[in-house]
């Protein structure tokens, strides 16, 4: 069988079927999808142009970033040290309105767009103003991305009421109806920004349009109060009384969730977007996510932007999510390795309705993957390459990304010397304890 390319990496984590890492296998990539994933004494049936020797390398599906505001990759580290709401009244929303213009759009999210490659995120789903210009800023970088048919209750450069927003979501759908690589999300900004009647009119979109409802819901505990308050129920209450929380729902941050929200969230087959950096860095609170997960809830992993984060590392979210799980749980088997490692990869894919082309690896799905270097210092020696992955590697040690089998990144390998030891020595002294342990 002629192929594209043939990947040898010592070790493939296919994500599903889940829990399995292979060793001595090898990917075959066709017309930009995997063709077959087969033992290496299988891989003479294929007649590769190119093949790619990983030793030492382990590949797994692109990572699926379920939410960012690539855009803001112009405003990395902007208001350090402030709560949510000082940060976005005294900070983002005044430079917000100084600076947004296609044009910021476009060239932030084509930084952000090369970050996420780089770093194996071979798809995001973005949260922004002048959605047409973020599609085209991701693009630049090969990645797939959804771009939000937004809508936020005061004037921007992008619109300036509800009817206008509204209008612009319709189009922002048709323009992107039938893309391959770019997805649209209906996209309130939040519960606290967006009225009842402009929310109703979002789920009729999403429900007409059968696409995925992305919004911040419960990040805050202030959120909550205020919406006690302000309409005598919680936040979600209130999205599930418009009609916002059904199958399609993203709920991301739902950092303070009862008990019952969880279960309504459960019982609608809603999904969850945890992104642990931001709440950290805006002392938002710990999500629970070992609760979320035992709930059976489909859990994703998001970045957000870089002026609360301020990395877009995917790999690095999600050890950092997997570490907090732990601890909020107090059980240190919860949030366990290969289940995060789904979250970061086909809970995305879920949860934007894109399961069936990415998120895995699987024949007949996108050649969407990355290879990362584990046998070097920083992770040697590699006894349980799935989680060494997760909590030893760094995104730099990501080698090689392929979006639709085509090579987006290649870097250079790590200098062969560290204090005077070589890689090579470093590797016979992990290999001769791996063999003992
Ligand atoms: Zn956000």
């Amino acid at each position: 069988m002629q192929v594209n390319t043939l990947l040898k990496p010592t070790w493939i984590i296919p994500i599903v079927p889940e829990g399995v890492v292979l060793t001595k296998h090898v990917i075959a990539i066709a017309d930009g999808k995997i063709a077959a994933i087969v033992p290496e004494s299988e891989a003479s049936q294929f007649e590769a142009k190119e093949v790619v020797e990983l030793p030492g390398e382990i590949v797994m599906p692109g990572f699926v970033n379920l939410h960012s505001h690539a855009a803001m990759n112009l405003l990395r580290g902007v208001g350090p040290d402030l709560s949510l709401m000082d940060w976005l009244q005294k900070k983002v929303w005044p430079l917000e309105g100084r600076l947004m213009s296609p044009e910021f759009v476009y060239e932030g999210s084509r930084l952000a767009g090369e970050e996420m490659v780089q770093s194996g995120v071979t798809c995001t789903n973005d949260h922004y103003f002048f959605p047409v210009d973020a599609a085209a800023g991701l693009r630049e970088s090969g990645m797939k991305c959804a771009v939000s048919a937004f809508l936020i209750g005061f004037p921007s450069a992008w619109a300036k009421t509800d009817d206008e927003y509204l209008k612009k979501a319709g189009e922002v759908i048709e323009h992107f109806r039938g893309d391959p690589m770019v997805h649209v999300t209906v996209s309130p900004h939040a519960p606290y920004t967006v009225s009842d009647d402009a929310m109703k009119k979002l789920a009729a979109l999403s429900e007409r349009n059968n696409l995925p409802i992305h919004i911040h819901v419960q990040e805050t505990e202030s959120e909550v109060s205020n919406s006690l308050k302000q309409y005598g129920m919680r936040p979600i209450e209130r999205l599930k009384k418009l009609g916002i929380v059904n199958e399609r729902l993203i709920s991301v941050h739902s950092v303070h969730l009862s008990d019952s929200d969880i279960d309504t969230l459960a019982k609608a087959g809603s999904s969850v977007c945890h992104c642990p950096s931001s709440n950290l860095k805006l002392a938002s609170g710990f999500a629970p996510v070992a609760k979320i997960m035992d709930a059976g809830i489909n859990l994703g992993i998001g970045t957000d932007g870089v002026a609360s984060n301020d990395k877009l590392d995917m790999l690095g979210e999600t050890r950092l999510a997997a570490l907090l799980a732990k601890a909020v749980a107090k059980d240190p088997t919860a949030a366990p390795v290969h289940k995060m490692l789904y979250a970061a990869t086909m809970g995305g894919a879920k949860a934007l309705g894109w399961d069936r082309e990415i998120g895995s690896l699987e024949a007949g799905k996108s050649a969407d993957l990355f290879s990362c270097l584990l046998e070097e210092i920083t992770s040697i020696p590699v006894l349980e390459p799935a989680a060494q992955l997760l909590y030893s590697a760094g995104r730099e040690s990501i080698t090689h990304v392929w979006i639709n089998g085509q090579l987006v990144v290649k870097k250079q390998q790590k200098a062969e010397s560290f204090r005077g030891m070589s890689r090579t020595k470093a590797l016979d002294i992990a290999h001769t304890w791996q063999n003992k342990c």
